[in-house]
C-alpha cells in the first residue's frame, strides 16, 4: 500500500537527526511512507518507549528491482517457497545488522521467527508486483531520549543494506533458492498422491526422523540412522524434481506401531504428525508427508471442556452428569482424551494419531480381568479398542497408534508395524496369528456403531471482554495464548510449530467472535467460514478491521489449520456453547 503523500528518504533522515535528544514520544511523528531509491519504506507503528513492543515497518520492493524469475512468482507453491526462504535469509542478515544502538531494544531488526516448516507467513510475500517484507525495529534511545542519529543510521543505512543483501535476486544464491522451491514442490506432489494411492502417510527411504532434542526441532544428523522402509510396505510415488521416490506407505485404516521401549516408535509417530507440513531442505523430513487432516490426540488432564457430546465413548458418569453435553473446568485424563477425540472428528479430522506415552490407559484399553471386576455399568468409558474400527467403518477416519504395552489392538488393526533399532518391519500376520491362537477374551463394549457426532454451536460473547473498546490484548507463545485475562494452554496441541501460528489463531478467534460465533452455526461451519475468508483474503483479512489508522498489517502471523483453531477455541475457558439447537437448513 503506497501512500500518495510519500516523502523522500532524505526527509526521514533529516527528521530523525533533528529528533536527537528529544522525548521518545516524538518518534510518533515518523509514521508514514518514504521513497528510497529502489524501495518504499513504510513506518506503520511507532513504539511508545524503548522497552515496549518494537516498531513495525514494511518494505516494498517492486519486481522491476527484485527481478525474480517470472515463472516463480506467479505460481502459488513457488511463491510460498521463496517467501519462506527470504524470511530465513532476512532473519540471519538482520541479526548481524541490528546492532545495539542504545537502551532497551534500540537498534534491533527482527523478522517473525520461522520453524522448520515452510509456512505462509505475513512477514514476507512475493508476487508479480513485487516483494513485501514486514519487520520490527527497536527505535534507538538513550534512556528515554531519542537517539536520532542512530535511528537515521538504522532506517536509512542498515535497512537499505538489508534489502540489497537479501531481497534482490542478483544477490541470492540461485541454486540454493531453487532447491527450496523444488523441495516444496516435491513434498506437495507426494502429499497430493496419498489419497488416490489409499495412503494416509508416506515416509521416504533415507529420511532422518529423530530431532536434535526434545526442545529442538532441528535434525539429529550425525548419530541418526536413516529410515529404511520394509519391502512389503514399500510404495513408489512420483515427484516433479526427484523422479520416483520410494518409501513406507501407511494405508488408510487402523495401523498399530509396536516395539520395545526406546526403539523409535514415538519418533516415527512424531514425524508422521509433522508430515502435515512441508519442511525446509536439510530438515530430514522433506519427504515425510501425511494427510492434511491428521490430528494428534492426547490426554490432557486439567483442560476445560465445554458442552461436548462425548456419549459415543463415555456414558453413565457419576452424579448423573450429562455426557451428551459434557462440560468441565478440570477434565480427567480419559475425559480430556474423549473430548479431544470428539472435537477432532467434529472439526473434520480424517486421521487420528495416538501415542501410548501421552494417552490415558483407561481410555485406550480395558482387559478381561478388569471387565470381570468392574461391571460395565460402573465404567463410563468405552475403551478406544472397541471404537477404533467403527471410527473407520462408520466415518472413514483412520487411526495410527503407538502401543508397545498391550496386544489388545492386534485384533482390530489392519497393519502392524514393529520398530526395532529404529527401523520398521511389517508384522501384521504374526500379530493376527497370535491374536487368533491366544484371544484376549474380552467383551466388546459400546455397541455396534461409533455413535453420532452432535454439532455444537459456539455462541457470541465467548471471548473474554477487552478493556473498553480497545482491542483485546493478545500475548502469544508457541505453547500458550493470553487473550485478555484468559490463558489458553496449548502445550498439548503438538501440531502447532510456531508462535506466529498462535498469533494468527488469536486474531482468527477475535475475527470469528466478530463475524461468525452464533447459535445457528456449528463450530465446524465457523471453521469453514474463517478458513475460506483466509483463503480468499490472506491472513491480513483477520486484522483488516484494524485501528483508527486503518488495517493493522501484522508481520508475525503464520498459516494454521482449522484443527488448531478449533483446539484453541475448545480450550478457551470463557467459551459458551449450545448443543441443543436446530440446523434449519435445506
Ligand atoms: P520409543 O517411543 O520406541 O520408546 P523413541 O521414539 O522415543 O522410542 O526414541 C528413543 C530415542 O531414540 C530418542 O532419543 C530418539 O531421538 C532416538 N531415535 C529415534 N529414531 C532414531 C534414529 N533413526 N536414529 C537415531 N536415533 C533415533
Ligand atoms: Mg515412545
Amino acid at each position: 500500500m503506497v501512500n500518495a503523500s510519500k516523502l523522500g528518504w532524505e526527509t526521514l533522515q533529516r527528521q530523525l537527526r533533528n529528533l536527537e535528544g528529544r522525548s521518545y514520544r516524538e518518534y510518533k511523528g515518523i509514521r508514514g511512507d518514504y521513497a528510497f531509491p529502489d524501495f518504499t519504506l513504510s513506518v506503520d507503528y511507532v513504539q511508545g518507549d524503548p522497552f515496549a513492543a518494537p516498531s513495525r515497518i514494511r518494505i516494498h520492493l517492486p519486481q522491476s528491482v527484485a527481478q525474480f524469475p517470472l515463472q516463480w512468482i506467479t505460481d502459488y507453491v513457488c511463491q510460498c517457497a521463496i517467501a519462506d526462504y527470504l524470511t530465513r535469509q532476512v532473519a540471519g542478515v538482520a541479526k548481524k545488522l541490528g546492532q545495539k544502538r542504545g537502551s532497551g531494544k534500540s537498534g534491533k531488526i527482527e523478522i517473525a521467527r520461522p520453524s522448520q516448516a515452510i509456512l505462509r507467513r505475513t512477514a514476507t510475500w512475493i508476487d508479480r508486483e513485487g516483494l513485501e517484507l514486514r519487520l520490527t525495529v527497536g527505535l534507538p534511545a538513550f534512556g528515554r531520549r531519542i537517539a536520532g542519529k542512530a535511528a537515521a543510521a538504522l532506517l536509512c543505512e542498515d535497512i537499505p543494506t538489508l534489502v540489497n543483501r537479501t531481497l534482490k535476486y542478483e544477490a541470492i544464491n540461485a541454486a540454493v533458492l531453487a532447491k527450496q522451491v523444488h523441495t516444496l514442490e516435491d513434498a506437495e506432489a507426494l502429499r497430493n498422491q496419498l489419497t488416490e494411492q489409499g495412503l494416509i502417510a508416506f515416509i521416504a527411504a533415507d529420511a532422518c526422523l529423530p530431532r536434535l532434542s526434545g526442545i529442538d526441532e532441528r535434525p539429529l544428523e550425525a548419530e541418526a540412522d536413516a529410515f529404511v522402509p520394509p519391502v512389503e510396505a514399500t510404495v513408489a510415488l512420483e515427484t516433479p524434481h526427484s523422479g520416483q521416490v520410494k518409501g513406507l506407505g501407511i494405508r488408510a485404516g487402523v495401523t498399530l506401531i509396536v516395539g520395545g521401549g526406546y526403539h523409535g516408535k514415538s519418533t516415527l509417530l512424531r514425524a508422521i504428525e509433522q508430515g502435515i507440513y512441508s519442511h525446509v531442505p536439510g530438515d530430514g523430513r522433506e519427504r515425510v508427508v501425511t494427510n492434511v487432516a491428521t490430528v494428534k490426540l492426547r490426554a490432557e488432564d486439567g483442560r476445560s471442556v465445554a458442552g461436548v457430546d462425548i456419549s459415543p465413548v463415555i456414558n453413565h458418569l457419576p452424579q448423573s452428569r450429562d455426557s451428551q453435553n459434557f462440560s468441565t473446568a478440570n477434565a480427567s485424563g480419559s475425559t480430556s482424551q474423549a473430548a479431544g477425540l470428539i472435537e477432532a472428528v467434529a472439526s473434520g479430522a480424517k486421521v487420528l494419531l495416538i501415542d501410548e506415552d501421552t494417552a490415558a490407559t483407561n481410555f485406550m484399553i480395558r482387559d478381561r480381568n478388569m471387565q470381570a471386576l468392574i461391571a460395565k455399568d460402573k465404567e463410563p468409558i468405552t475403551p478406544f479398542v472397541d471404537k477404533v474400527r467403527q471410527l473407520y467403518d462408520d466415518y472413514g477416519i483412520s487411526t495410527i497408534l503407538v502401543m508397545g504395552g498391550s496386544g489388545d489392538y492386534f485384533e482390530v488393526a489392519d497393519t502392524v508395524i514393529a520398530m526395532e533399532d529404529y527401523q520398521p518391519r511389517i508384522v501384521t500376520e504374526q500379530a493376527k496369528a497370535i491374536a487368533q491362537s491366544n484371544p484376549v477374551q474380552r467383551q466388546q463394549e459400546g455397541g455396534q456403531r461409533f455413535g453420532n457426532i452432535t454439532p455444537r454451536a459456539v455462541l457470541s460473547g465467548s471471548l473474554p471482554p477487552g478493556k473498553g473498546n480497545r482491542n483485546l490484548k493478545v500475548k502469544a507463545r508457541q505453547d500458550s495464548l493470553m487473550l485478555g485475562y484468559e490463558n489458553i494452554d496449548l502445550r498439548a496441541i503438538e501440531q502447532i510449530v510456531e508462535a506466529n501460528q498462535v498469533r494468527a489463531i488469536a486474531q482468527a478467534m477475535i475475527y470469528a467472535e466478530r463475524y461468525y460465533f452464533d447459535k445457528t452455526r456449528s463450530l465446524s461451519e465457523v471453521l469453514d467460514c474463517v478458513m475460506a475468508d483466509i483463503e480468499r483474503g490472506g491472513l491480513d483479512i483477520l486484522t483488516a478491521e484494524g485501528t483508527q489508522f486503518g488495517p493493522r498489517l501484522m508481520g508475525d502471523l503464520a498459516s494454521f489449520r482449522r484443527f488448531e483453531l478449533a483446539a484453541a477455541i475448545n480450550r478457551l475457558r470463557t467459551v459458551k456453547t449450545d448443543t441443543h439447537f436446530n440446523f434449519s437448513r435445506d
